[in-house]
């Protein structure tokens, strides 16, 4: 058992909350609950349901320096990556999952969702670092991996593609990924991508319409194969980035579709404000999807950090502060909803169960320096305590060393 005391709840008193194996056991008012038990003082600090980092690259991540490379687009990200991943080694490829990993956990994520790259020029060796990570990581996180895998994938030419899917998924991959919408014929990819994972009876999570063209319009074609074949699995829709150009009133319908079809979307804030809309100079558009539009017909939108120190970002902290905070500022969410898109919807986007600070509820916690969530996001100190299945996983502090007589609160007299 572990004891969590003097904890702040968003809404709520002073809490202690005791955990029992994996789960919450009982909430209380400060010094009601069994206090013969190790415990954690969470005086100062905010209790939150832990984030979730929904869709990342960890194949990618830590990869280098390419700010100033290229155009600074999407293409351009791929192509220094295609270049760079036939160079990468499966040591190499672990070590940097391993470290983003730990960043992504100290931020407070228990549970991590990767998408890693399946095809002919790396065949299994990429999704074969990420299983090793996951090993190593098993103890601290759950990280689910995703099979993202390499085009052509129709007729002759994606024979071998296709068999490494199919043999991704046998290797370790929990999930069918790919990006449709980059091919000829995207109806065609959908088919196979959701006819494979239908024979392997796995979720599929996609990369969708990552363009701000109004003419890519994958996610209807997705939500209408969902709701056609009552596909069974989870499905989770990425990016989805055109929905935010195109005309309110086709905005609305695909958005009631896919909450129909029950398809949970991801935003990626970070990489689309950074790698879309190159070419304008002027009332640049924000790479992001119709936030607003799909939250109002009931879809489930989350945020995912994405990609973090590589060709598709030069930044990122691994933080989802940082990713609910752009929520704010870019997305025009609330911080409460900005924290729920990057935990609870997280959560959902990846077929886990919501978390809440009840009894009963998975005990999958973050405590963080803070007396409200939106100095949380907005402070978003290093001092946190990150608690998964019951157990203290991570604790990081800053250290604030200030000159003898002063404090930053204290006005000095010289
Ligand atoms: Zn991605």
């Amino acid at each position: 058992m572990l004891l969590l005391t003097n904890a702040q709840l968003p809404d709520g008193p002073l809490t202690d909350v005791l955990l029992r194996r994996e789960h919450i056991h009982a909430v209380g008012p400060v010094g009601s609950l069994e206090t013969n038990v190790e415990h954690v003082d969470l005086t100062g600090y905010l209790l939150l349901p832990a984030p979730a980092e929904p869709h990342c690259h960890l194949d990618k991540v830590l990869l280098g320096r390419f700010d100033g490379q290229g155009r600074g687009d999407l293409e351009s990200a791929v192509e220094s990556w295609y270049t760079a991943r036939r160079t990468v080694s499966r040591a190499d490829v672990r070590d940097r999952a391993l470290s983003a990993a730990s960043k992504l956990l100290a931020g407070g994520a228990t549970a991590i969702r990767t998408h890693v790259d399946v095809g002919e020029t790396t065949g299994l060796m990429l999704v074969e670092a990420l299983t090793e990570a996951r090993e190593l990581l098993a103890e601290r996180l759950d990280l689910q991996i995703v099979a993202f895998v390499d085009f052509p994938l129709r007729g002759r030419a994606g024979a071998s593609n296709r068999a490494l899917l199919a043999d991704a998924l046998k290797a370790g991959a929990d999930v069918v990924g790919g990006a449709p919408y980059r091919d000829d014929d995207p109806s065609a990819c959908l088919d196979i991508l959701m006819d494979t994972a239908a024979e392997a009876g796995r979720p599929v999570d996609l990369h969708v319409d990552e363009t701000l063209d109004p003419d890519s319009t994958t996610l209807g074609g997705l939500a209408e194969w969902v709701l056609r074949s009552g596909f069974p699995h989870h499905v989770t829709a990425s990016h989805c980035v055109s929905l935010g150009s195109q005309p309110q009133e086709l905005v609305e319908r695909t958005a009631a579709r896919v909450a129909e079809a029950g398809i949970s979307v991801v935003a990626c804030p970070q990489t689309n404000l950074y790698l879309q809309a190159r070419g304008h100079t002027r009332a640049v558009p924000r790479g992001l999807t119709a936030i607003a539009a799909l939250r109002a017909a009931g879809v489930t939108v989350a945020g995912g950090g994405d990609n973090a120190r590589d060709p598709f970002n030069p930044l990122g902290r691994f933080d989802p502060m940082d990713t609910a905070s752009l929520l704010v500022l870019a997305g025009h969410l609330t911080p409460r909803s900005a924290y729920d898109a990057v935990s609870g919807a997280a959560r959902t986007a990846m077929g886990l169960a919501r978390t809440t600070i009840e009894a009963g509820a998975p005990a999958e916690l973050l405590a963080v320096r803070a007396n409200a969530l939106a100095d949380a996001m907005a402070d978003a100190w290093a001092d946190r305590a990150v608690i998964h299945r019951g157990r203290l996983v991570c604790r990081t502090w800053h250290e604030r060393v200030f000159p003898a007589g002063r404090s930053p609160g204290a006005r000095g007299t010289g």
